[in-house]
């Protein structure tokens, strides 16, 4: 065993093979605050040694927080919205993991037939309240809209969640229409917060299973039947670093995650602060150029805390 600067030890081969490209070689084991993940030697991604059960760990998931629509991610929404149109076959979307139903209700406003997936038993209810049609479970399990084809599937920070991000990859792959397209946002084990932050980085959660690369995610939407159209990272969230380094609690999940990931109270606080610190943005030209300048040089050197993936059903 060596402990290298970053906080992980090396270590043997192991029995599980990586969750994101199937390779049998475990470098390295790292200890995060509350678990330990196991690091691929081939794709570099992180994937926790205990696993969450995590349909029933979400069944009855649904704080309070996470009810409400979040109107600051309504322009980025826009701008996927946009693209997927540009390169859907139809315009029928499936998301997986929908929440409270924000982006499936954006969607149907701009146009599109829209369904969605949920664990969360009251997140269903609170979709459906608001005329969405939104099944409760998972793909595989209950063999949900098996029978249906797609033109756009999303995942919008969902596959951290999944032990088998693969296998629902290609369940999503199997509910595609000829040419559908898929668009997926999780957070990066690349990133520079996470090089920065070590243990400390705030995504580091019991709930957050499966951590990708740039490689571990291209090369599981590839064994998911799905052929990568772009893959890239955005969001650097100088709060969380700042707040690390000052010794205070962890700030936030990402500098503007696209949904409120579960994590509970925490998370809640985590949210506020981001939220914070996005309003401060919107009133500052100059945190706003620099916020974007930062996202130009990540996108560039793949660094971000996020990554982005747009594919194409093989
Ligand atoms: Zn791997």
């Amino acid at each position: 065993m060596s402990t290298s600067a970053d906080g992980c030890e090396g270590y043997e081969e192991g029995e599980r093979p990586c969750p994101l490209c199937g390779a049998k070689k475990i470098r390295r084991e790292f200890q995060g605050r509350e678990i330990r993940y196991r690091i691929c030697s081939v794709c570099g991604s992180a994937w926790a040694t205990e696993m969450l059960a995590f349909e029933a760990h979400y069944r009855e998931y649904f704080p309070e927080f996470l009810q409400k629509d979040n109107p600051a991610l309504e322009p980025r929404y826009d701008a996927v919205l946009r693209r997927l149109a540009d390169l859907a076959p139809s315009l029928s979307l499936l998301e997986i993991g929908c929440g409270n139903g924000q982006f499936l209700d954006q969607a149907r406003r701009r146009g599109w037939a829209v369904c969605g997936t949920e664990l969360s038993l009251a997140q269903v209810e609170h979709c459906r309240r608001r005329g969405l049609e939104v099944e409760a479970g998972d793909l595989k399990a209950q063999g949900l809209f098996s029978a249906r084809r797609f033109g756009a599937i999303v995942l919008i920070e969902v596959l951290e969640h999944l032990p088998d991000p693969v296998g629902m990859l290609r369940e999503a792959a199997a509910r595609a229409l000829p040419g559908g397209v898929l668009y997926l946002t999780t957070p990066h084990w690349g990133s520079l917060s996470r090089r920065l932050l070590g243990a400390k980085w705030s995504v580091l959660d019991p709930e957050h299973v499966v951590l990708a690369t740039v490689e571990g995610l291209k090369r599981a939407l590839q064994r998911g039947g799905w052929r990568p159209i772009s893959l890239r990272t955005r969001n650097f969230n100088p709060v969380e670093l700042l707040h690390s380094w000052k010794g205070r609690a962890g700030c936030s999940e990402m500098g503007q995650a696209d949904q409120m990931t579960p994590a509970g109270g925490r998370a809640a606080t985590k949210a506020e602060a981001t939220e914070a610190f996005r309003r401060k943005l919107q009133g500052s030209f100059v945190l706003r150029a620099g916020k974007d300048l930062a996202n130009v040089v990540l996108r560039w050197t793949t660094l971000g805390d996020t990554l982005v993936a747009l594919a194409r059903r093989a």
